[in-house]
């Protein structure tokens, strides 16, 4: 025989009629000083760890906890008094794990909870089209075609050749999960898993459906119109609830998720709600005042400029932007950015007028030539004098 074994209460240091909470807040203290984690290659601390969870999987089992009183470790020796050897392989550690040492065992604790065969949610269908700017501002109804499945008619979905039916399976009794064992540092693990045999169905296909070959769907094209609401903006998505793939025994179908992908427009920006835009207007325009002609995403519109306007002057057409989701009568603004023009082609007559406008308004083009003459002496010899240096 091996070493001795030391008795089970005394490694957790509980009373012989400790209870179920006393059992656990002793476990997890011992368990939390020596987690291997914690105490990296430290062999005793290993040891310690391994021999408080054989404890704790002793003891919190009611049934083993008996068997242990009544016989000692001879309980769990092969051919011992008890009856049979002891694994830990129907221990589930994750429950006292999981909130001990957080994600500890992966994915086991999450799925070991629900059953995988229930009714699911199918799965969504992600899919984009392409707008124009104008039909994002004002809404429009676009057909799309999508690649989908449908439950199989010939089967209703079954995937089991007609008259047949699919029987349970036998791996996993019809559950879609296996419990497996699993070997960590402190004996074995329980963990869950997704049956390998029928897929997390619960159910094996013997005779296949020959439309569908046993999946219960069939892969169609589909085509909808998608309703996209006035204000949409790049990148946003419009969902059609329930027209996704279907679900998974009963479950309800997922959804169509198209996102909305919008053109560039030659003359309109947008940010938000509101849309910004230049227009050029006339040196006369902006001198004299006028009106001129704006393009807005409403047509075009007739805008009075002020007299003596600056060239980036910013206007405001107020509620010619972008109409909000959730109101469609509530509009964002237009804002224009007016740039006086300079003119690059003048005819002999243009330039004569602006000539005599320029006489009458300052005499702008003589300005500097009247400075130098005035200055004529002291000026030129100062600069002579400069360019000798
Ligand atoms: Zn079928
Ligand atoms: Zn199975």
């Amino acid at each position: 025989m091996a070493e001795q074994k030391r008795d089970y209460y005394e490694v957790l240091g509980v009373e012989k009629n400790a209870d179920e909470a006393a059992l656990k807040k002793a476990y997890r203290a011992l368990a939390k000083k020596y987690h291997p984690d914690m105490n990296p290659g430290d062999a005793e601390a290993e040891k310690k760890f391994k021999e408080a969870s054989e404890a704790y999987a002793v003891l919190s089992d009611p049934e083993k906890r008996r068997q242990y009183d009544q016989f000692g470790h001879a309980a769990f020796e092969q051919g011992g008094m008890g009856g049979g050897g002891f694994d830990f392989s129907g221990m589930d550690f994750t429950d006292i794990f999981g909130d001990l040492f957080g994600d500890f065992f992966g994915g086991g604790r999450r799925s070991s909870g629900r059953s995988s065969n229930g009714p699911m949610k199918g799965a969504n269908i992600r899919t984009s089209v392409r707008i124009t700017f104008e039909e994002a501002i004002f809404g429009c109804e676009k057909e799309i075609e999508l690649n989908t499945k449908d439950e199989c008619k010939t089967c209703k979905g079954s995937g089991a050749k007609p008259g047949t039916k699919p029987v349970t399976c036998s791996k996993c009794n019809g559950k879609g999960q296996v419990v497996f064992t699993q070997q960590s540092f402190f004996g074995m693990v329980r963990n869950v898993q997704t049956c390998p045999d029928c897929g997390g169905t619960g159910q094996i296909i013997k005779d296949k459906c020959p439309d569908c070959k046993g999946t219960g769907y069939i892969p169609i094209k589909k085509r909808f119109a998608v309703d996209i609401p006035a204000g949409i903006d790049n990148g946003q998505c419009k969902r059609l609830a329930g027209q996704g793939e279907p679900g998974v025994n009963g479950g309800p179908r997922g959804d169509v998720l198209v996102e909305v992908i919008v053109g560039r427009h030659p003359i309109f920006q947008r940010q938000d709600q509101n849309i910004f835009s230049t227009v050029p207007i006339s040196y006369a325009v902006a001198a004299l005042g006028g009106d001129v002609m704006i393009d807005t995403v409403d047509g075009k519109v007739v805008y009075e400029v002020k007299a003596g306007t600056q060239t980036d002057t910013r206007v405001r057409l107020k509620g010619k932007g972008v109409p909000y989701l959730r109101d469609k009568n509530t509009r964002g603004d237009h804002y224009v950015t007016l740039v006086v023009q300079v003119p690059e082609k003048l005819s002999h007559e243009a330039k004569e007028l602006l000539k005599k406008f320029d006489e009458a308004t300052g005499d702008s083009l003589n300005a500097a030539k009247k400075y130098t003459d005035s200055k004529s002496g002291s000026e030129t010899k100062k600069k002579k004098k400069l360019f000798d240096l």
